[in-house]
C-alpha cells in the first residue's frame, strides 16, 4: 500500500485527524494506495507555513528564485521514467503519453517560468508636462491557491505553481484527490532542489473539504483553479465576497471544423489524436467534429478506420493508444451519454461499449465511440462528456460552420482545418474561443494566453499573463520639481 502525505512546510506529515481516503489504478480497479483526507487543520497549517516563508522568500533574488526552480525541472528530467510510470498508474493514461507530454512538459513549466520571471517588467508612463513619473510596482500577492484537475495532473499542477512560486508568492496546492501521486512526488524534488521550506505546501484531500478550506480562507487572495464549469461557478460565487483573484480554467466543448481544401492526410492524423488522446479526457480535446458536405462520406469512412486501429489496452504497455478512464464514476458518466445519444436519435458509428482487458478485468476500459448526430442542439453537442466520445455532423457553407462552433455554452478552443487564408482569418476573428488552432491541434507554446471564453472561464494563464495574475500591480505617482 502506497502511502501519501501532506507536504507542509518542506515535511511529509499525516493529516491531523488521521483520515484517509483510497487512491485507485484505474487499470485494474485496485485500491493501491491512501492519501490523506485533509482538513481545514491542515489547510491553516499549511496557511501558517507559506505566511512564515512569504517574506524571505519574496525577497530573495530573482536570479537564486530562478536558479532554484530551474533545478526543479531539471529533477522532474531526471526522473522522467519514474514520474511518467507513478502518473500512467495513477491515472490511467498510457505511458507512451505520461512519457513523451505529462512529465515533460511539468518540467517546462518550471524551466519557463524560471526564465520569464527574469524578464518580466513593468510600464512606466511619463506624464509629460506635468513633472511627473509613474510607475507600476508588481508585488507578489502572498500566500495563493491552487486548485488542479485529474486529467494532466502534474502538467497543470505545475503549469499554477511555476508562475505562483516564480512570481514570490508562497503556495497551498491541491491536486485532485482522484489522482495525487505525482503531485506528492513532486514534493521531495522540491526539497531536492533546495526550495525553502514553506514556499510550496501540498494538501491532499476532497474538493468539498480540502478545497473548501482552500478557497473560503481569508488571508489566501488568490485562487488558480482548472475544473469543471460547475466547481468554477461556484468557486466564483462563494469567494465574490472576498473580493479574490480568480483565474478559471474551465469545461470545454471545442468545435474541429474540417474543410475540403485543408492537407486531408494530416487532418484525418491530427483529428484522431485531438479526438482521443488521453481517452478524450482533455479539456482541449475536440469533441465536435463538422466536416464539409463535399468531403464527409469519405471523411467519415476514413476516420472510422483509423479509429477502429487504435488498441484499447493496459496504460503499461508500450503499444497501447488508449488506456483506462480515470475511475468507475467517471467511466459510468461517459457511458451515459453514449446511452443518451441513441434516445436523441444519433448513430453510433464506431465503438460505444466497455472493453475488458485480459488481465485486468476490472479496468475502467472503454472504446474510442464516434456518434453521428443531425442536430447542434443535442445533449451530446451542448455538454462536456470529457471521455473518448465525439460526435460528427456535415455543414455546407462557412457561416453554417461558424453558426454551429459558437452554438454552444463553452468557449475554450477551436480546431479549423483549411487552406483557405481568407477563411482563416474571417474564422479566426468569429470563432467565439480562447485559442484558435489553424491546421494543427494542441500546439502549445507557453509564452501564449491560455484560457476560455463564455463558460470555459476566466483570466488567462501561460508567458507573462500568469506572472501578471500572480502579482498585484501598483501604480507609483511621482511629483518632481
Ligand atoms: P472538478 O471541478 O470536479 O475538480 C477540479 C479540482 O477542484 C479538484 O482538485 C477538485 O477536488 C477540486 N474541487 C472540487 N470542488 C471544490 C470546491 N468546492 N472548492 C474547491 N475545490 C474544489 O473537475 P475534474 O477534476 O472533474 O476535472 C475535469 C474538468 O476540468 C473538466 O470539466 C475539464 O474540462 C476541466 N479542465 C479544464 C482545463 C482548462 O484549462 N480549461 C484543463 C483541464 C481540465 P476533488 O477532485 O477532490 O473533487
Amino acid at each position: 500500500m502506497e502511502k501519501i502525505q501532506n507536504y507542509i512546510n518542506g515535511e511529509f506529515v499525516n493529516p491531523i485527524q488521521d483520515n484517509w481516503l483510497n487512491n485507485y489504478n484505474p487499470s485494474n480497479g485496485d485500491v493501491y494506495g491512501q492519501l490523506p483526507n485533509s482538513t481545514k487543520e491542515d489547510v491553516e497549517k499549511a496557511y501558517l507555513a507559506a505566511e512564515n516563508a512569504f517574506v524571505s522568500w519574496s525577497n530573495t533574488t530573482l536570479q537564486e528564485r530562478s536558479s532554484i526552480i530551474l533545478k526543479i525541472a531539471e529533477l522532474i528530467i531526471k526522473k522522467l521514467d519514474f514520474l511518467a510510470a507513478a502518473e500512467s498508474k495513477d491515472n490511467g493514461k498510457p505511458i507512451s503519453l505520461a512519457r513523451s507530454i505529462d512529465i515533460p512538459r511539468a518540467a517546462s513549466n518550471f524551466q519557463f517560468f524560471a526564465n520569464a520571471i527574469t524578464q518580466f517588467s513593468s510600464e512606466a508612463h511619463e506624464s509629460i508636462g506635468m513633472n511627473a513619473m509613474n510607475y507600476t510596482l508588481r508585488q507578489p500577492i502572498g500566500v495563493v491557491g491552487c486548485i488542479s484537475p485529474w486529467n494532466l495532473p502534474l502538467y497543470l499542477f505545475t503549469w499554477k505553481i511555476a508562475p505562483a512560486i516564480a512570481a514570490g508568492n508562497c503556495v497551498i496546492a491541491k491536486p485532485s484527490e482522484i489522482t495525487p501521486m505525482t503531485a506528492y512526488l513532486l514534493g521531495e524534488i522540491c526539497t531536492e532542489a533546495g526550495l525553502p521550506k514553506g514556499v510550496l505546501n501540498i494538501v491532499h484531500g476532497l474538493g468539498n473539504i480540502t478545497g473548501e478550506a482552500i478557497i473560503d480562507h481569508p488571508n489566501i487572495k488568490a485562487i488558480s483553479f482548472t475544473g469543471g464549469t460547475k466547481t468554477g461557478a461556484y468557486i466564483a460565487k462563494h469567494t465574490a465576497p472576498m473580493f479574490k483573484k480568480l483565474s478559471l480554467e474551465l469545461g470545454g466543448k471545442n468545435p474541429n471544423i474540417i474543410f475540403a481544401d485543408s492537407n486531408y492526410d494530416k487532418m484525418l492524423e491530427t483529428t484522431v489524436r485531438s479526438s482521443f488522446a488521453n481517452q478524450g479526457q482533455i479539456c482541449l480535446c475536440g469533441s465536435r467534429i463538422f466536416v464539409e458536405q463535399k468531403i464527409y462520406e469519405k471523411f467519415k469512412t476514413d476516420f472510422i478506420k483509423k479509429v477502429s486501429k487504435l488498441k484499447v489496452g493496459n496504460p503499461t504497455e508500450g503499444s497501447t493508444n488508449i488506456g483506462a478512464l480515470v475511475s468507475k464514476q467517471h467511466l459510468e458518466k461517459v457511458k451515459s451519454y453514449i446511452d443518451i445519444a441513441e434516445k436523441e436519435g444519433g448513430t453510433i458509428l464506431f465503438g460505444g461499449k466497455t472493453v475488458t482487458v485480459k488481465g485486468s478485468e476490472n479496468g475502467y476500459y472503454l472504446q474510442p465511440t464516434i456518434i453521428e448526430v443531425s442536430s447542434n442542439k443535442c445533449k451530446l453537442n451542448q455538454e462536456e462528456i470529457f471521455g473518448p466520445v465525439v460526435t460528427l455532423m456535415p455543414f455546407i457553407t462557412d457561416e453554417e460552420a461558424l453558426q454551429l462552433a459558437n452554438d454552444v455554452k463553452y468557449g475554450l478552443s477551436a480546431t479549423l482545418w483549411t487552406n483557405n487564408l481568407n477563411r482563416t482569418m474571417q474564422f479566426s476573428k468569429q470563432l467565439q474561443v480562447g485559442v484558435v488552432w489553424v491546421n494543427t491541434w494542441m500546439f502549445r507554446d507557453l509564452r501564449t494566453p491560455f484560457g476560455g471564453q463564455k463558460a470555459s472561464g476566466i483570466g488567462r494563464e501561460g508567458g507573462f499573463e500568469a506572472l501578471r495574475f500572480f502579482t498585484e500591480p501598483k501604480n507609483i505617482c511621482i511629483q518632481y520639481e
